[in-house]
């Protein structure tokens, strides 16, 4: 299904046009028009889904997949070194656009990104209570 004011729906089905890398039944690869690196892709499904939550079970291995052909024929043809796949989840971890996607992100060696996270140093218990909730 497909949302009206939704522009990766749009993107996605060809209604606007994009720099297309790959496309097959369920997505569409494009060019992101903000780079972090040349050659920053992202996974878009041609369905609607806002994000990873309502992303269903079965697609989850889709986007893996094509995920793993892409950063395979990224690689080679773009001659990175090594390759992030991102994928933002709500508004406090980064997420602008609420269409499901996934970022293939090609790295360089000395290409100036940082993707990544300040470390933090959580006591024992701390991990503990944390295992505690989640699992629990
Ligand atoms: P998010 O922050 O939601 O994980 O990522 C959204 C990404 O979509 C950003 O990297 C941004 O540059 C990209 N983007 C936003 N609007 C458009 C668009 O209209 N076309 C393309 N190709 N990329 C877009
Ligand atoms: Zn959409």
């Amino acid at each position: 299904m497909k949302e009206e004011s939704c522009i990766f729906c749009k993107i996605a089905n060809g209604e606007i046009p994009s720099e297309t890398l790959y496309e097959e039944e369920g997505y569409r690869v494009i060019l992101d028009l903000g780079p972090a690196t040349r050659g920053h892709a992202l996974i878009l499904p041609k369905d609607h889904y806002a994000s990873l939550y309502e992303l269903p079970d079965e697609k989850c291995g889709e986007v893996l997949r094509l995920a793993k052909k892409m950063a395979v024929r990224m690689t080679d043809r773009l001659g990175c070194s090594g390759f992030n796949l991102v994928q933002n989840n709500g508004e406090s971890a980064g997420q602008t656009v609420r269409h499901f996607h996934m970022h293939l992100i090609p790295r360089y060696d000395g290409d100036g990104q940082e993707i990544g996270w300040k470390p933090g140093k959580p006591e024992q218990e701390e991990l503990k209570e944390i295992r505690k909730t989640i699992c629990g």
